[in-house]
């Protein structure tokens, strides 16, 4: 019996004196520190009281300290808890009392503003952006020995982690996931994008979300590969990294600020293997452009907190701009009428359902909620929209939440942003639904325009035609940039309150 996740890192460790993690200050843990400070890490969590099961909730900056502290948890045989930076202390008091976690790990600046949202938590400890903080302290006490810690025996149902997602629809809920969800995806990515040990991922996402947190560092640690581990997105920083990098994974504004780099060349990415793409949408244009930048076509791929991923354009075959792939190996794909019922088949919209190892066992302490996102037959109900094209490859089309009924017609967002996006001038746009007295919804434009961008009245002769008069947007309002949460992931609820009065 072993630590069913962690075993999967411990297991594959290539030679204890590679490196696991670096900093661009130089700042260098081997495989063998890993494992000595996780397990020190470990060791003083049981110290502090903490059970196998407790939950462990951590809000601090980004450092290779977190990941060494993550693995500890896991190590404990308890849960990890990480929460989003942005969060007010107002957001934390809520998350902590939904969450009851054991004890709790906050920056040392916050440590005051946070008193009275933590006032039910056991034990505080801090840990700051430079791993310095009353939890290294605890692990330090633990001495060099930490390696030898006994891992919690854990199985593969047994939880690893609760993750809050991104709240883009609403208040975030709590993932519950197990040890076999985040173990079994780390594997099939794995194989699926060709880690090997020999690998060197530049890591520039966030680790409280499932991307940098789960995709980029399980997956890694996993194959014994190495990271390059910077505390934010810096374009200038990435280039400078790439001869000594094979691997970068990034959300689609990753993409667009490097695009923006003079230095961006095929010379530059000459060393590189892949480059990742995903938790939002990522424009057909951003991959051409970065086709014809670098000779490399980005790899889009399809996840959610919920289901780890699902979905990816494959390594050696098409990776067709506007998709996310194909469904990864073991994870069902279904396409469904969002009402339910039969499969639909190739290239007709509806909503996308998916069944796997990968898929979590419900939302913490939302037990109707989780029966209500679950089909009889385990099918998980993503609340995204979209299609299987003939080829297999499946489109995201937008979320069920942002799909817009106007004078009782169905208004997919994306086609109208695409048709809009397309117009000279344009930079992006989003389609929202705002309430109408005669439409029930009216079809609204939230533009970005460049140079040369067209008024309101000529982006609506320039779709009329294109599209269908029910789709055509009612009104076009031109903003300088549309608000996007951490994760790059536009925040439609956002402009549908800030517009919300504009047809009453
Ligand atoms: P919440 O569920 O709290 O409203 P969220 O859905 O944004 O927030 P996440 O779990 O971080 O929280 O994001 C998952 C969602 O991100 C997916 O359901 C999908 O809508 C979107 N997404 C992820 N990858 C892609 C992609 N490649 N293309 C389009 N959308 C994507
Ligand atoms: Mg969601």
């Amino acid at each position: 019996m072993t630590n069913h996740l962690f075993s999967l890192i411990r297991d594959g460790v290539p030679d204890p004196a590679k490196t696991a993690i670096e900093t661009p200050e130089g700042r260098r843990y081997t495989y063998a520190d890993l494992i000595a400070r996780s397990g020190a890490y470990a060791a003083a969590l049981r110290a502090a009281g903490v059970q196998p099961g407790d939950r462990v909730a951590v809000q601090v900056e980004k450092s290779p300290e977190v990941i060494l502290l993550y693995l500890g948890v896991v190590r404990a045989g308890a849960v990890f808890l990480p929460l989003n930076t942005a969060y007010t202390p107002a957001e934390i008091g809520y998350f902590l009392g939904d969450a009851e976690p054991a004890l709790f790990v906050c920056d040392p600046g916050r440590r005051d503003a946070l008193t009275e949202a933590a006032a039910g938590v056991r034990t505080i400890w801090t840990l700051d952006g430079a791993g310095g903080g009353s939890a290294a302290d605890a692990a330090d006490r633990q001495g060099s020995g930490g390696g030898a810690f006994a891992d919690v025996v854990r199985g593969p149902e047994d939880l690893a982690a609760i993750l809050y997602t991104s709240g883009t629809t609403g208040r975030s809920k709590g993932a519950m996931l197990t040890h076999d969800n985040l173990a079994s995806n780390a594997r099939t990515l794995v194989a699926y994008w060709r880690f090997t040990a020999d690998d060197v991922l530049i890591h520039a996402l966030p680790v409280f979300h499932t991307h940098g947190l789960f995709v980029a560092i399980n997956t890694v640690l996993a194959s014994g590969g190495s990271m390059l581990f910077l505390p934010r997105l810096d374009p200038k920083l990435i280039l400078s990294l790439m001869p000594r990098a094979s691997v970068l994974m990034g959300v689609p504004t990753f993409y667009t600020r490097l695009l923006k780099e003079p230095g961006l060349t095929p010379e530059a990415a000459k060393g590189m293997r892949l480059f990742v793409s995903g938790s939002a949408p990522l424009l057909a244009e951003t991959h051409r452009e970065w086709q014809a930048r670098t000779g490399h076509a980005i790899l889009e791929r399809y996840g959610m907190t919920e289901t780890n991923m699902s979905t990816s354009n494959p390594y050696a075959g098409d990776r067709v701009a506007g998709t996310v792939g194909f469904p990864l190996p073991g994870v069902s794909l279904r396409v469904v009428p969002p009402e339910g019922g039969p499969a639909l088949g190739p290239d007709t919209v509806g909503m996308i359902e998916v069944k796997g190892p990968n898929v979590f066992q419900g939302y913490w302490r939302m037990p109707e909620k989780t029966a209500a996102e679950f089909r009889a037959d385990g099918f998980f109900i993503t609340g995204d929209l979209g299609k299987v094209d003939a080829r297999g490859y499946v489109h995201i089309v937008g979320r069920g939440k942002d799909l817009i009924i106007s004078g009782g017609f169905n208004v997919y967002p994306k086609e109208v942003e695409t048709e809009i996006d397309a117009l000279p001038g344009v930079i992006e746009s989003a389609v929202i639904g705002l309430g109408h007295p005669d439409f029930g919804e009216a079809v609204t434009a939230v533009v970005v325009g460049g140079a040369g961008c067209p008024d309101e009245a000529g982006v609506q002769a320039a779709l009329e035609g294109r599209l269908a008069r029910f789709k055509c947007p009612k009104r076009v309002l031109f903003v300088d940039e549309l608000p996007r949460n951490t994760m790059g992931k536009v925040q439609k609820n956002l402009l549908r309150e800030a517009h919300a009065a504009l047809y009453r």
